[in-house]
C-alpha cells in the first residue's frame, strides 16, 4: 500500500503513515446511506428512510415528523426537502439469495 499523500510504500497494513501522518486505514463504516425507504413507506418512505438510517422505529419518525407539522408546518417543508433531496433505495433482492424451493427437489413418485 501506498501513502496517499506523500507516496511512501509500506509492505504491510499501517494505520498511519510514520512520514506524513496520513491515515491509512479505510475506518470501517457502515454503508448506510440515507435514502427513501422501499420496505416501509406510507408516503414517499422518507420517515420510513430516516427510520432505517438511525435504527428508529418508523412509526416513531412518523409520530415525530407529524408532531413537526403541527408544531409550525416546517415539518411539511421538511418532508417535501428530503422528499427530493433522499435519493431511492436501491433494489434490493434479499430473498432472491435463497434457491428455489421446489425446483431443485425431486419429484415424489407416485
Ligand atoms: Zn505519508
Amino acid at each position: 500500500m501506498f501513502c496517499p499523500q506523500c507516496g511512501k510504500e509500506y509492505g504491510q497494513k499501517v494505520n498511519f503513515c510514520c512520514q506524513c501522518g496520513t491515515a491509512m486505514f479505510t475506518p470501517a463504516k457502515s454503508n448506510k446511506k440515507l435514502t427513501l425507504s422501499r420496505r416501509d413507506k406510507k408516503i414517499a418512505g422518507v420517515c420510513g428512510g430516516f427510520a432505517e438510517y438511525m435504527d428508529l422505529d418508523p412509526t416513531l419518525v412518523r409520530l415525530l415528523w407529524v408532531a413537526l407539522i403541527f408544531l409550525g408546518g416546517w415539518g411539511l417543508i421538511a418532508y417535501v426537502v428530503a422528499w427530493i433531496v433522499m435519493p431511492a433505495a436501491p433494489e434490493v433482492s434479499e430473498s432472491r439469495a435463497a434457491a428455489p424451493a421446489t425446483a431443485a427437489q425431486p419429484a415424489p413418485n407416485p
